[in-house]
């Protein structure tokens, strides 16, 4: 029986044990899901092997810690310095990123993007802005903090603060922030997000399981968006693959892990 684990602070809230679970036991798949309660993410690598895990998922705040916890850092968190999933190959720690690509599934449905808003300038911002570049999409990022824009500067972004923003036109605007996730509160001033929602197609949220205050307002707009729920199955999906080694079929994969949604 193989173990894995989702470990963060807090980590109460994450369905990610439900829909792992779903996807072992209804493909007779001998594994079990659990979750961990870690508050200091220097102790990540030596809680993973005296638990003999075969492998986990990282959430806020440590994905950071899990990159330097790593022997081997693969892909696109290579890139990042981001990695929200663990491998245990040979007792090596192997360290992956499926943020990213679980965000680019769940936008699909939106049609091709040529120019994305970002708000915020964390760890997901990080993956999903580097995520795309790569695909040569025009992005802004508006983060409440001008010293965290270095990393996005640098990857070409146009960066602003609330007091230098300057509007533009926009396929889709992304709240990375966590405002809205504990507090009933928008991810930037009311002003700004009534023009940046007067300038856009799509909104889309990372937070899930509740309707944020940046959703309600982009609903009451009636543009179309969607909350993380899809991100989270999507990054969901590419993790389980990696945790047996792609030996279930992915639709099948998919197919337990969205119906755990419904749980
Ligand atoms: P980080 O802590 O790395 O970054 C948080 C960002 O939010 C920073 O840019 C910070 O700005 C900004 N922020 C925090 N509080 C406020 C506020 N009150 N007003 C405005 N901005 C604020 O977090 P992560 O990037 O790891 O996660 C961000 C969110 O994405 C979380 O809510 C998380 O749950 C969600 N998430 C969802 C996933 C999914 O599968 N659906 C996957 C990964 C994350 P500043 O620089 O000014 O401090």
């Amino acid at each position: 029986m193989k173990l894995f684990a989702i470990f963060g602070d807090p980590v109460a809230h994450s369905r990610s044990p439900l829909m792992h679970n779903s996807v072992f036991k209804n493909l007779n798949y001998k594994a079990c899901y659990t979750r961990v309660h870690l508050t200091d993410g220097s102790k990540l690598r030596e809680t993973f092997f005296a638990l003999k895990l075969s492998g986990a998922n990282i959430t806020v705040p440590h994905k950071e810690a899990a990159y330097t916890a790593c022997d081997e850092v693969r892909g696109f968190a290579k890139k990042v310095g981001v990695v929200n999933t663990l491998i245990n190959e040979n007792n090596k720690l192997i360290g992956y990123n499926t943020d990213a690509d679980g965000f680019m599934f769940a936008i699909k449905e939106f049609g091709a993007m040529k120019n994305i808003l970002v708000l915020g300038a964390g760890g997901t911002a990080k993956a999903l802005c580097t995520k795309f570049i790569d695909a040569g999409i025009k992005v802004t990022v508006l983060n409440r903090t001008a010293s965290s824009l270095a990393y996005f500067k640098e990857l070409g972004c146009s960066c602003f603060t609330w007091d230098d923003f300057i509007i533009g036109n926009y396929d889709l605007v992304v709240n990375t922030t966590s405002a809205g996730l504990k507090e009933e509160i928008l991810p930037c001033p009311l002003e700004l997000v009534e023009k940046i929602l007067a300038n856009t197609s799509f909104a889309a949220d990372a937070i899930y399981g509740k309707e944020t205050p940046f959703l309600k307002l982009s609903k009451s707009k009636k543009i179309t968006c969607k909350d993380g729920a899809d991100m989270l199955l999507g990054q969901g999906v590419l993790a389980n693959e990696l945790f047996v080694n792609y030996e279930l079929k992915t639709e099948d994969i998919k197919k337990f892990m969205s119906k755990s949604f419904e749980l």
